[in-house]
């Protein structure tokens, strides 16, 4: 039997929730064992809506970091962020670019947009200093269909988002539709990143016969077989306009289990390279793998290449149950499986 390895630049992760307090300290180490980038998203309890606050988190997170990490961070849009300061945030580096949740679209949205035309001077900041606009793609109205949401703000928000403002460069975050990947495939200005868990789960993985797993609810709630087939298509073809973003989004176990209140997140960070790897070798696609985790997405940043490399290993491991730091109980996405792929320690 041979045994294949395969070394590839470093990755970097563009959509992570790193969290804050014991909940950061838990989980950190998964994401910089991998990644010499994360995109960190600003979606605290108390959102990161000015250079203040995101001097601080980032402060936060090198301090349990090792020098080589670089967390970017995006700026949480409000309604009535303060302009001055958003455009000082860009200038000075402090902010990538900007982050729009659609209210009560997931995880602490609450001071989201309800009015995109209300965000239309932040945007015109982010188009003229050519700052990347990310957003949570998902249209929220009682009456559309929660797996329609993607759909319907792509038709009814963001072709007038880029109508409006044609040079803006947006990232699609977490497609999950075959809709919003073909969307963002025929786009000009637009890449999207893909979860691990939409191409590896679809919505019988979430509602079983008589039961609910609430391990495996996230926003955007995963999708159909032809969705994950299209974003695994996407994912693994080369194509520039798709890359890696984890869109890991860990929660003590208390908050997912009893799935009446379940919070959508899925914690994937402590395997994520290893399912990414094992996806692309499912769909004989491993000389593509480089492109997707380590080139594609600083090509769309316009930032720099890692200069270093990963090496990953075929072996098979089973993936730990849960990520524990003191009183932090966190499930693993995959917890208990096995995997194929490993990253060489
Ligand atoms: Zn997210």
């Amino acid at each position: 039997m041979t045994f294949k390895s395969l070394k590839i630049t470093r990755p970097d992760d563009w959509h992570v929730h790193l969290r804050e307090g014991n909940l950061l300290k838990a989980v950190i180490n998964h994401s910089t064992r991998v990644n010499q980038r994360c995109i960190v998203m600003p979606n605290l309890n108390d959102p990161i809506t000015t250079t203040l606050k995101g001097i601080d988190y980032i402060k936060k997170i090198n301090l349990l970091s090792n020098n080589n990490f670089s967390p970017l961070l995006p700026c949480y849009l409000t309604e009535d962020l303060d302009l001055i300061d958003f455009s000082k945030g860009l200038d000075e580096n402090i902010f990538i670019g900007a982050k729009l949740y659609p209210n009560e679209a997931t995880t602490n949205s609450k001071y989201g947009i309800s009015s995109t035309e209300k965000i239309y001077p932040a945007l015109e900041i982010l188009e003229k200093k050519d700052k990347i606009l990310l957003i949570h793609g998902e249209k929220v109205d009682s009456e559309i269909d929660i797996f329609d949401r993607e759909k319907y703000y792509i038709d009814q928000e963001l072709s007038l988002i880029r109508k409006t403002f044609p040079n803006l460069r947006i990232v699609l975050e977490h497609v999950s539709s075959k809709y919003g990947a073909e969307y963002v495939n025929y786009s000009p200005n637009i890449a999207g990143t893909i979860t691990p868990h939409h191409m590896m789960l679809t919505k019988k993985d979430v509602f079983l016969d008589k039961s609910i797993n609430p391990h495996h609810f996230c926003m955007p709630v995963v999708k159909n077989e032809e969705d994950l087939i299209a974003l695994r298509n996407f994912a693994t073809s080369g194509n520039k306009k798709f890359f890696l973003g984890t869109d890991s989004a860990p929660h003590p176990i208390e908050f997912k289990v009893p799935n009446l209140k379940s919070k959508p997140g899925i914690f994937s960070a402590p395997c994520s390279i290893e399912i990414y790897a094992s996806i692309f070798d499912e769909e004989k696609s491993l000389d593509n793998l480089e492109k997707f985790c380590s080139i594609n997405g600083p090509k769309f940043y316009k930032l720099p290449v890692n200069a270093d490399q990963i090496e990953l290993i075929e072996e098979r491991w089973t993936v730990p149950e849960y990520t524990i730091h003191q009183e932090i109980k966190i499930k693993n996405f995959m917890g208990g499986k096995e995997l194929n792929w490993k990253l060489k320690a």
